[in-house]
């Protein structure tokens, strides 16, 4: 809220309201930037054509949002390392603009939960570009790792994307729930949720410096939850927070090298920052006896 741009942060309860605040947004926009291309058509026959794109290795709170948003989220396959790639989403775009859809959003994951796998946010954005579909980033884990010069390698392309959400309630050590979501253009979301009644106005209405949280979000009222970032902030300092990272990270590192060293595991997939994904060798029975 710095500078003269449209852009803007706001606090959200969590990574699945940050989600379905970009959905339900880019759903939005879409709805009324296709009425003026085709007025014959009312908005629920537009709606029925909507469609939105994610990777089969997304949280569960993608697809929930799709549900709620009543638009289909297509899973596209990630490759073998468990990325998504432009190429997937590019083959399915055009096929479904074949098929007489219309692509709206896709959302991304830098983190993903089983694995901590990136998606490549670069040809993601370039596909997006060239379809006119919003790109939002779910970065719920792995984002707050972005605070790291080590870790800057995460944060390629991520200026092309139009939205991004990251938890402070995971990595950056503030307590459940707190979400935080960046906007590009926040008037995107603004104009799709403002619905304004007499008992709401206010002298300080269309002020851009004093935004209005509640057209960017779900509920009506808000938390107080910035007093609980700036505690934390204050308390441990921005190199406090850093070094909470950098020691997830090298617990990480220590505990990868014990599974590497020892005959009976395996690593499933390369570690990303805290995450070391094994498993026992042999039968998966194995596994879920261990799990269990
Ligand atoms: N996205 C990712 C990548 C996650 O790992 C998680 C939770 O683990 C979520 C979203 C859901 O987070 P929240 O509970 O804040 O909705």
């Amino acid at each position: 809220h710095a500078t003269e741009g449209p852009g803007g942060g706001v606090i959200q309860g969590s990574a699945s309201e940050a989600v379905l605040v970009a959905v339900l947004a880019a759903r939005e926009q879409a709805v009324v930037k296709y009425r003026e291309l085709h007025p014959e058509l009312s908005d629920s026959e537009i709606r029925g054509k909507l469609i939105a794109y994610s990777s089969d290795q997304s949280n569960s709170c993608i697809e929930k949002a799709g549900v709620i948003a009543a638009m289909p989220i297509k899973l596209l396959p990630a490759g073998e390392d468990l990325i998504l790639r432009g190429e997937a989403l590019k083959k399915a775009i055009e096929e479904d603009v074949q098929d007489g859809c219309i692509p709206v959003i896709c959302i991304a994951t830098l983190g993903t939960t089983g694995t901590c796998a990136y998606d490549d946010i670069e040809s993601l954005a370039t596909v997006c570009e060239d379809h006119n579909v919003w790109l939002h980033v779910d970065a719920a884990y792995a984002g707050g790792a972005f605070a790291l010069d080590e870790c800057a390698d995460l944060r390629r392309g991520i200026d092309r994307v139009d939205s991004l959400n990251f938890n402070l309630h995971k990595f950056m050590l503030v307590n459940f729930d707190c979400s935080a979501m960046w906007l590009k253009d926040a008037n995107k979301v603004v104009d799709s949720f403002n619905v304004d009644r007499i008992y709401l106005k206010h002298k300080y209405e269309g002020q851009s410096q004093i935004p209005d949280f509640r057209h960017w979000q779900i509920p009506l009222g808000r938390r107080f939850r910035a007093l609980k970032v700036w505690i934390t902030f204050r308390t441990l300092g921005a190199e406090g927070l850093r070094a909470h990272v950098r020691k997830h990270i090298s617990l990480a590192e220590q505990f990868e090298k014990l599974v590497k060293d020892d005959k009976r595991f395996e690593l499933v997939a390369p570690r990303a920052l805290g995450l070391v994904c094994f498993r026992p060798k042999g039968d998966n029975e194995i596994t879920a006896q261990l799990l269990q």
